[in-house]
């Protein structure tokens, strides 16, 4: 179980950036990123080559996910400005951690879970 998140600065800007550029729209991006014992060091967040933005995390087929043991879950935004996930967040989860980016998306306004929706304390590094 993954207790403590360490992001890279740079990827998380990148990742923001989009979030602002797409409001009011959802942006959804895969995040990759390493495991190590229970912590997670999240790399890069990448676009999905199938996405179109503004569907909403619920519309996003998880199916579609290309196999890559690097991808470690999925980092959306909440235009609502609630970093809480929803019950579709829940039911959708992909991967070992999730990422929710609040507006107006700074790096304070982030909730990142793990998979038993438990909150996960995190350092932007
Ligand atoms: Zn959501």
């Amino acid at each position: 179980m993954i207790e403590k998140v360490y992001v890279n600065r740079e990827a998380l800007s990148l990742f923001l950036e989009i979030c602002k550029d797409v409001h009011p729209r959802e942006n959804i991006m895969l995040i990759r990123g390493k495991i190590r014992g229970g912590s997670a060091d999240v790399t890069e967040f990448l676009i999905p080559p199938f996405s179109t933005y503004g569907e909403g995390f619920s519309g996003f087929p998880t199916h579609m996910i290309p196999f890559d043991l690097s991808i470690i879950g999925i980092a959306h935004s909440h235009p609502s400005g609630s970093c809480a996930p929803s019950t579709e967040d829940l039911n959708n989860f992909y991967g070992r951690i999730m990422i929710i980016a609040a507006y107006p998306y700074d790096e304070w306004n982030l909730g990142i879970y793990n998979s038993k929706a438990q909150k996960v304390p995190y350092e932007i590094k």
